[in-house]
């Protein structure tokens, strides 16, 4: 915990197509990492609900066994189109991509954020996004007492192997309580977690956080690597469109 949780007034103003929200706190820190005071008010903002784009979804370009050539080329092409995507919208990271497509790293867009009075870097486009589910949860799942130790936002390494490249060296990807909520799809550690070795019903019961709170992040653009065959409950990532996170007059 960095300071004294922050206070964030939610105010809903209509609902439908998009969800609009005054956020009174949750300001960035400025860029050299000064918390900005906890008084500061953001701008009103109207969050627009999204969908993750297709192309960018892990599951819909990861290889499997027993694919056709051609369904192996039409994913190789699908990976291919995600990896630019992301590197004109959010930085190179080396070895995947090429520099011209834009010649800053991911960590030149790098703000640290406030995300329920604990402290994190992430890209700067997609802070607002986080913005929106904070306010999103703040007003929906009060029923649900949950509140988060441990964040994990931009890495400078990659943590993928095999030709993937993970969204957090591009700071788009956020971790809730990754020792609480488990990746039983994971490589050791992570999938000798208690939680992964019982049966269950649902992914929901290897993990901590509600399921309010992956409904939340779902509503504005965020992908939850639960629905993946990893199954990283700990995992959002920002899959929509960065440019209609907030409704612009
Ligand atoms: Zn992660």
């Amino acid at each position: 915990m960095a300071g004294p949780r922050s206070r964030t007034l939610v105010v809903p103003i209509f609902m439908g197509a998009a969800t609009a929200f005054a956020v009174a706190s949750m300001a960035p820190t400025t860029p050299d990492g000064h918390a900005q005071s906890p008084q500061t008010p953001a701008p009103s903002a109207e969050c627009n609900e999204q969908t993750p784009l297709d192309f960018l979804i892990r599951g819909n370009w990861t290889l499997r066994p027993g694919m056709s050539a051609e369904e192996r080329r039409a994913r190789r092409a699908l990976h291919d189109k995600a990896i630019r995507y992301r590197t004109e919208r959010y930085g190179y990271f080396p070895g995947f991509g090429r520099p011209e497509w834009n010649p800053h790293p991911p960590a030149h867009y790098a703000r640290t954020v406030t995300f329920f009075g604990l402290r994190t870097r992430l890209h700067e486009r997609i802070v607002p996004a986080v913005r929106c589910a904070e306010a999103e949860i703040r007003l929906r799942c009060a029923a649900f007492a949950y509140q988060p130790r441990r964040l994990s936002g931009l890495r400078d390494r990659n943590t993928f192997r095999g030709g993937e490249v993970s969204n957090h060296v591009y700071g788009i990807a956020l971790d809730v309580d990754p020792h609480l909520n488990t990746c039983c799809g994971c490589v050791a550690p992570w999938r000798d977690h208690p939680l992964c070795k019982r049966p269950v019903t649902s992914i929901f019961e290897r993990m901590v956080m509600p399921e309010c709170w992956v409904r939340a992040f779902q509503k504005f653009g965020f992908y939850w690597l639960g629905d993946d065959a990893l199954q990283d409950t700990m995992h959002f990532e920002f899959l929509g469109d960065p440019d209609r996170i907030v409704r612009t007059p």
